[in-house]
């Protein structure tokens, strides 16, 4: 048997046996990871990963001033929720708090945008 006779199926499940073992072995070997390691290990940018610390998304162990990971814990936290965060269609940068129904369709805004694109927004112009 080779790995051409797997169907797409068994490499999916291949594949999560592959990260899980992954996953592991990083969490094995490696002791706690700072901020830098880690951001090589989950495959996201050091600013990004602060701004994800900071809104307490990640899993994290505090030893004195310093800053540590547990990368497996990170992992398994990321997976549970990894839908990707709704961003409001008109800023685009704020999360989503209202689901607007227009003429186009529901339009999902932040807690700012809503009262532009609502029914009552009357299409002012300028400020
Ligand atoms: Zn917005």
């Amino acid at each position: 048997m080779t790995l051409s006779d797997l169907s797409p199926v068994d490499m999916e499940v291949l594949a999560d046996m592959v990260a899980d073992r992954v996953a592991d072995r990083l969490a094995n070997r490696r002791r706690l990871l700072t901020r830098h390691e880690l951001s090589e290990v989950i495959n996201v940018s050091v600013p990004k990963l602060d701004t994800m610390l900071r809104d307490g998304e990640l899993p994290v162990i505090r030893v004195g001033r310093k800053v540590l990971f547990d990368p497996h814990a990170v992992i398994t936290h990321m997976a549970a929720k990894s839908a990707p965060p709704a961003t409001c269609e008109v800023c685009r940068n704020e999360p989503v708090v209202h689901h607007v129904p227009t003429d186009n369709g529901v339009v999902d805004t932040c807690d700012e945008c809503w009262r532009f694109v609502g029914p009552n927004s009357g299409q002012s112009d300028g400020e």
